[in-house]
């Protein structure tokens, strides 16, 4: 598809192939496997020789036009989906990495990954660096000549730290590495690390690219030397996406940036709320001039996004009261939805760390993390009240 055309268009129709019916909306194929017209054509689809689908490990139909949405949303030049964002980071890593490699990685990033780099890779001889805090300056620091990856998300999770892409871009190519963004939280719509000199993009399309709470699925997105690499691992291992799941997401793009820009201004006008709450001491949101990197988050993102913590005063009793008290938003640590969730960090996503790593990484008792959706934000605060008060 041109290449000059508009997020907004390319949102809706990039990727599209319609088959032999010529059918309005992308088509769903449920299938496993794809007939050939002869022995000669089975052979060619086999080696390679002849393009098309043969297996659903491999390739899919509705996959393919879902990977060629996302990459025309993140500038990239491939995508590949897998079953969950984790199932991204892992064929990343698995496919590009070996024993011996160094990883340097921000300490506040997604439980999961943490838990991969820290635990389950060492085991396979890839050691990983935390780096806490945003500054670049530490990341170079961590940097060794085994350093083939740095792994980055911002803004973090639940504090709100915006890292510099394009610095660490920089000191990452200089040790000879590749960055790597979580772009989970800001989605393309607001934030597109390629642009900005990452080398490849992690998706959670479980979270705003689905939008909608319905069903897992992740896609790195890269250069076409690094996407053909990380193909080769997943069509002979299988964390593939299911085509179902791929339509899902497919479709989900097509109002991402309607639902990425309403929940983002939500967000924006519920903090400028929580900011006035005598019970609320501090909060977190990028898009307020009182966060530390406000205009950072303003140079490299499009808005402060949909995602917000903030301290509230009397510590875990006063935290819990406010979730006790919500009616309305759900008590779910999920993000990325229609529906605004609302969670306790500390006794929830932090809460199998020891209370002094926690009180170092600056998650204290009384912060709650909120990730608004597309309700009535008068409706929201309503709900906050009550607890609040
Ligand atoms: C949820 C999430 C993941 C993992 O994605 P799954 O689809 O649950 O496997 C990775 N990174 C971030 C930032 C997330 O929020």
């Amino acid at each position: 598809m041109n290449d000059n055309y508009s997020f907004e268009t390319l949102a809706v129709r990039a990727g599209q192939e319609r088959s032999q019916f010529n059918e309005h909306s992308e088509a769903l194929y449920l299938t496993s496997s794809f007939v050939f017209d002869s022995a000669a054509q089975a052979a060619a689809r086999f080696s390679g020789e002849e393009p098309g689908n043969v297996y659903a490990r491999f390739t899919n139909p509705t996959v393919t036009m879902l990977q060629k949405r996302l990459a025309a949303l993140e500038g990239a030049e491939g995508c590949i989906a897998t079953a969950s964002g984790m199932a991204a980071i892992l064929a990343m890593i698995m496919a590009l990495f070996k024993g011996g490699d160094h990883i340097v990685a921000s300490r506040s990033i997604f439980g999961a990954t943490q838990q991969l780099l820290g635990n389950i890779l060492p085991k396979f001889g890839i050691e990983t660096s935390f780096v806490d805090g945003g500054d670049p300056a530490s990341f170079r620091a961590a940097c060794r000549p085994n350093t083939r990856l740095v792994f980055i998300e911002t803004p973090s999770n639940p504090l709100t730290e915006v890292l510099d892409i394009a610095a660490l871009a920089e000191i990452t190519h200089a040790n000879g590495a590749l960055l790597a963004v979580d772009n989970c939280f800001c989605t393309p719509v607001l934030q597109q690390p390629l642009k900005l000199g990452a080398d490849l993009v992690i998706h959670s399309a479980t979270k705003y690219l689905d939008g909608q709470g319905r069903v897992l699925g992740g896609a790195v997105c890269s250069n076409q030397a690094l996407t053909e690499e990380i193909f080769k691992f997943l069509r002979t291992t299988g964390p593939t996406l299911s085509p179902f799941n791929a339509w899902i997401i497919l479709k989900g793009l097509e109002t991402l940036k309607i639902r990425v820009q309403a929940q983002s201004s939500n967000a924006l006008e519920l903090a400028q709320w929580l900011e006035r709450q005598p019970r609320v001491a501090r909060i977190f949101y990028p898009g307020l001039p009182s966060h530390p990197q406000h205009q950072l988050a303003m140079r490299q993102q499009a808005s402060g996004g949909a995602i917000l913590s903030f301290e509230v005063k009397g510590g875990r009793e006063a935290a819990w009261h406010v979730v006790d008290n919500c009616k309305l938003l759900s008590i779910t640590a999920n993000l990325g939805d229609t529906k605004t969730t609302i969670t306790h960090p500390a006794s929830t996503t932090h809460g199998r760390i020891s209370a002094e790593a926690r009180a170092a990484s600056g998650i204290s008792e009384g912060l709650l993390r909120i990730a608004v959706g597309l309700e009535a934000v008068a409706d929201i605060e309503a709900d906050l009240t009550r607890g609040l008060a």
